[in-house]
């Protein structure tokens, strides 16, 4: 499945905000974001009057970034997102959330959604008792994920399993670290999401 495979920290820098997708070194002095916050490119300093579209567009740029998606599964997203019913924006946000990737960083078991997505690929996580390794399964209330009986004493899960104990997950997830395993008690809500985004934006782009 396609990816992103250029630098991350270019995409922070291109979007000016920190999006968080290189784990703890985000959130240490070596985020390079702290020392260099322009955007990319020769021109990457310079001002500009961004357009009604250009705001449009990076805010749609900047979320799928965030969530680590590509145009095409994004649109696809949106497509069923206004098929549901209620806000078209929330219900986007809400369908990303539920990723199986995004829902092994929240448990804690991985350091960023990167590091989970690989975690997912290489077979190292079950859903409902049964191998998951496509990083874009949709989680349902009720589901319980968790890392694979016989993947449990590698030393990469063992040591995430360890950082897990000691992160907060959100409340739509009841994590077990000791079990390495959470549960979705509930689909996520649009105000579980704790990052600054303007749906609507997304939403009138995508209108047009
Ligand atoms: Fe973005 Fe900083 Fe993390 Fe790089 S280290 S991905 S700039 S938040």
């Amino acid at each position: 499945m396609a990816r992103y495979t250029g630098p991350s920290c270019k995409e922070c820098r291109r979007e000016g905000c920190k999006l968080y997708l290189k784990g703890d070194r985000c959130t240490s002095d070596k985020c390079s974001f702290n020392h260099r916050s322009t955007a990319p490119g020769q021109h990457g300093a310079a001002r500009k009057k961004v357009s009604e579209y250009g705001l449009q567009m990076r805010e749609k740029q900047k979320t799928r970034r965030y969530y680590g998606v590509l145009e095409k599964q994004f649109r696809l997203y949106y497509t069923m997102a206004e098929k549901q019913e209620g806000m078209t924006g929330a219900n986007l946000l809400i369908l990303l959330e539920r990723r199986l990737d995004n829902v092994v960083y929240r448990m804690g078991m991985a350091a960023s959604r990167k590091e989970a997505r690989q975690l997912v690929l290489h077979g190292h996580f079950t859903i409902n008792g049964k191998k998951a390794t496509i990083p874009s399964i949709l989680v349902k209330a009720g589901d319980v994920v968790a890392v694979k009986e016989n993947r449990r004493d590698g030393a990469k899960i063992k040591a995430n399993a360890e950082a897990m104990a000691t992160k907060n997950t959100p409340k739509w997830i009841d994590a077990d670290a000791a079990n390495m395993s959470a549960k979705i008690v509930a689909l996520p809500e649009r105000d579980d999401i704790d990052f600054e985004f303007n749906e609507q934006l997304i939403v009138e782009l995508y209108s047009k």
